[in-house]
Order: C-alpha cells, then sequence, then structure tokens
C-alpha cells in the first residue's frame, strides 16, 4: 500500500500573525502571538471521484483487520492532515443517522434527521478529535497528555490516552461534572485532578502546567482535534451521497465543533465533493449564550458571560474557537439562537421518549430546530440534520432529578410508580390511566 497521503502536503498555520509551522509542531496555539492554529492543506485536493473511489473502499473493506478502514475518521485521512507513525484508534465513527416521527413533529421540520454522535466508543463525538490528537501526540514523542474538560473530552481523552499506553491528566471542575462523565475518565485511569474553579479556569491551568511538564495540551483549540473532528462533516456527506443538506444544526458551547464542522464543509466545496454548503445552526443555551449575543450584534464585540445551564457540555462562558466559528457562522450564511434549559429539556424527553436518547446538550440542537422553524428561519420543508453530540447515560443525573424529583412535575416526566406486593394493585396500577398522578 502507498502512503496514506500520497501526494499530500499540510502545514499548521496561524490564523492571527500567518504564522507557519511543520505538522510536528508541538503547539497548541501559536507560540508567537497566541493565536489559533489550523492544519492546512498546501497541495491541490485529489480530484473529487479519486476521493470518493478511496472512501467507497475502505467503507467495503471495514470489515476486514484494517483499523484506518474501519474508522469513521481515518477512512477520510485524505481530507485530514499526514500522519508520520501508527495511528490510535478505537475504531470510532460511523455513528447512524436516525429519525422519528415525534422528533421530526416536535422540531416542525418535516423530516428531522439525527446524526447521533453519542455512538461513539466513549459516547460522545469528542472520539473524532481524540484519535487524530492522542495519534499525533505519540508521532511527537510526548511524555503525556492533557486537557481541561466539562467531561466528554476527559473521557475521551482517558480512553485514548489509554489505548496508547500514555499518560493522561486531566482537570475537571470540581463542581459541574456529569456522573457519567467523570466516572468513565475514573474507569479508563486518567489522572483526574478536580479543580475549585470553573471551565475556563481549568483552561488556563492546563496551559500553564502543560507547557512546564512536556505533556501534549489536547484541548479543542489543538489543531489536530479540529482535523479529527471535521469527520463528523465528511462522514455525514458520504451517508447523504454527497448532498448537503439546507441546514446542520448543533449544541454550540466552547465552538470547536462549530469551526471543526465549518472547515470540513468549506475543504468538501473546495475539493469538490459537495456542490453548496449548508447553512449551520449554532445553538446555545441561553445562560450561557456569548456567541449568541455577539451573532446578534453581528459579531461586533466578542462577549464573555458567566454560564450557567443544566446542559454542562455546553455551560461556558469564553468560548476558545470563538474567532473560527465566526467565521464558519459568517461563511454559511449560518445563524446562532439560544434557548432556554426548559426548551432543552423538554426536547431532550421527547428524544429520550422516541427510543432514541442523548445528553442534554445534544438536545439543544433539536430545540434550536423548533426555534428556528417558530421564528421563520428554518422552513419545515427544508432538509436539516441535527448533531447528537453524547450518549443518554451520559448524565444520569439529569434523568433522575427531571423524571423522579423536578416539581411542578414536567409535562413528559416518567415518574416510576412504588407498588404493594400483590397482584390485584399490580393489577389496578397497570389497567390505570399512564402516567398516574
Ligand atoms: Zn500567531
Amino acid at each position: 500500500m502507498t502512503s496514506p497521503n500520497a501526494g499530500g502536503q499540510w502545514v499548521v498555520r496561524c490564523a492571527d500573525c500567518g504564522g507557519t509551522f511543520s505538522t510536528q509542531t508541538e503547539h497548541s496555539v501559536c507560540p508567537a502571538c497566541g493565536g489559533l492554529l489550523d492544519v492546512q492543506r498546501t497541495t491541490p485536493w485529489p480530484s473529487a471521484a479519486e476521493l470518493v473511489a478511496l472512501f467507497d473502499s475502505r467503507s467495503r473493506i471495514a470489515a476486514r483487520k484494517d483499523t484506518s478502514g474501519q474508522s469513521g475518521v481515518w477512512r477520510y485521512r485524505e481530507l485530514l492532515f499526514d500522519v508520520s507513525g501508527p495511528i490510535v484508534s478505537y475504531p470510532e465513527g460511523n455513528t447512524p443517522l436516525v429519525r422519528h416521527s415525534r422528533t421530526s413533529s416536535f422540531s416542525g421540520v418535516e423530516d428531522l434527521v439525527l446524526k447521533h454522535e453519542g455512538m461513539n466508543p466513549t459516547g460522545s463525538f469528542k472520539d473524532r478529535g481524540m484519535t487524530a490528537g492522542v495519534t499525533q501526540a505519540r508521532a511527537l514523542g510526548a511524555r503525556g497528555v492533557a486537557c481541561a474538560s466539562t467531561g466528554n473530552t476527559s473521557a475521551s481523552l482517558a480512553a485514548y490516552a489509554a489505548i496508547a499506553g500514555l499518560p493522561a491528566y486531566v482537570f475537571v471542575p470540581a463542581d459541574g461534572i456529569a456522573l457519567g462523565k467523570l466516572t468513565q475518565t475514573l474507569a479508563y485511569g486518567a489522572r483526574t485532578i478536580l479543580v475549585r474553579g470553573d471551565f475556563d479556569r481549568c483552561l488556563a491551568l492546563v496551559r500553564d502546567v502543560a507547557r512546564d511538564e512536556g505533556v501534549y495540551l489536547l484541548n479543542s483549540v489543538n489543531p489536530f482535534r479540529i482535523e479529527g473532528q471535521k469527520a463528523i462533516a465528511i462522514e455525514l456527506m458520504h451517508q447523504l451521497g454527497w448532498r448537503a443538506p439546507d441546514w446542520i444544526s448543533l449544541p454550540a458551547g466552547n465552538l470547536g465543533n462549530t469551526s471543526a464542522i465549518g472547515k470540513a464543509l468549506r475543504e468538501m466545496l473546495a475539493a469538490g465533493l459537495i456542490e453548496r454548503l449548508p447553512r449551520i445552526l449554532a445553538v446555545q443555551a441561553e445562560h450561557a449564550a456569548p456567541f449568541a449575543e455577539s451573532y446578534a450584534a453581528h459579531f461586533s464585540t466578542r462577549r464573555v458571560v458567566r454560564a450557567e445551564t443544566v446542559a454542562t457540555a455546553i455551560r461556558i462562558g469564553n468560548p476558545a474557537s470563538f474567532d473560527r466559528a465566526v467565521r464558519v457562522i459568517r461563511e454559511t450564511d449560518g445563524a446562532v439562537v439560544s434557548v432556554s434549559d426548559s426548551e432543552i429539556l423538554a426536547a431532550k424527553a421527547v428524544i429520550d421518549a422516541a427510543g432514541i436518547g442523548c445528553e442534554p446538550a445534544s438536545a439543544a440542537s433539536v430545540a434550536g430546530i423548533r426555534h428556528a422553524v417558530a421564528h421563520g428561519l428554518v422552513r419545515p420543508t427544508d432538509t436539516v440534520v441535527a448533531i447528537l453530540t453524547g450518549h443518554v447515560l451520559k448524565d444520569p443525573g439529569v434523568l433522575t432529578w427531571y423524571h423522579r424529583e423536578l416539581e411542578p412535575r414536567p409535562l413528559l416526566a416518567n415518574r416510576p410508580i412504588v407498588a404493594d406486593d400483590d397482584a390485584a394493585s399490580l393489577t389496578r396500577l397497570m389497567s390505570g390511566e399512564w402516567p398516574h398522578a
């Protein structure tokens, strides 16, 4: 077999000062000015026909013992970056497109397609970026890997570091990490540090500590994580036969995902794989909405807020990938909206009760479509894909609270019923109306 990226050349370039580095750089942000780094291909893309033939052939051999073909990230490596060593893969990706009449009718879109990234190995979309990031860390000979995270990133980093045999250091806010995510991180063996501070503080601290300790920083701004995350959009277009939908809706917190999906779309358009750009709908929680507030002011200022929402994965007040995401909204003629926690929980209850299930932040993408349809931004006949970012079991605490404890009882709360241990009581309960008051 030829080299995986035969003919392709990549560099890492600073979006702010234009400084250019080799893809072997150990820096996650520009060492000269602190700006965000992007991986860029410097040679023309292979032809669309050539790419499609490669991607299709790897999909067909996916069942064979070829990890890079089985992976829904590395199958698309010509669109990612040149890897100099062996890849670290679970494998990941290959997430399903699902639809249900209840989620469609709730959203207001006739045929809403959900791409369920919660079906990745550790239960969130983060695995796509992490397979790329940890592969890069090992190629660079890093002594370890580190991140600050609201949860999903730590679980993913912990798993991929374990696969690679590298120590992982995880910094999480002592309050505000969902149970499923913290326990996963511990289970996969990461050295876990609960910081008495919020996410934004964790992010600042890990930057300093990683530099001092010589470990490779895998925060969401890491350019190679962005490259892996692009595969959400590439795999989606492959599944849709390379026909772009009218809209892609996604939860928006730190904006790494908005940036990655936007970069993938831009590059697929340049490579001739798609004929037009879908519009991006970035959805924030109303009390964690600095990006939505900036959008409302035509991005004239960069807002920072004190973030609060039940959707912990998007509880971020100062998004790290802000500038990249602004570009994506502008060039896709996209929009940024915010929805309340009760709208998020209502959408989640519908998605869960349809048998699909997702974590709270994921439901923001569907709540955002409902909001956008109600405001005439999205039409009921538009083709719309909503990205569900995490698995329903990521946040069991919210489920217990919503279904068993929250007062007044939400319409969709599914309260369990305690019964006496005799058949007559059980029969009476089963033949009665459900749910019981
Ligand atoms: Zn720079």
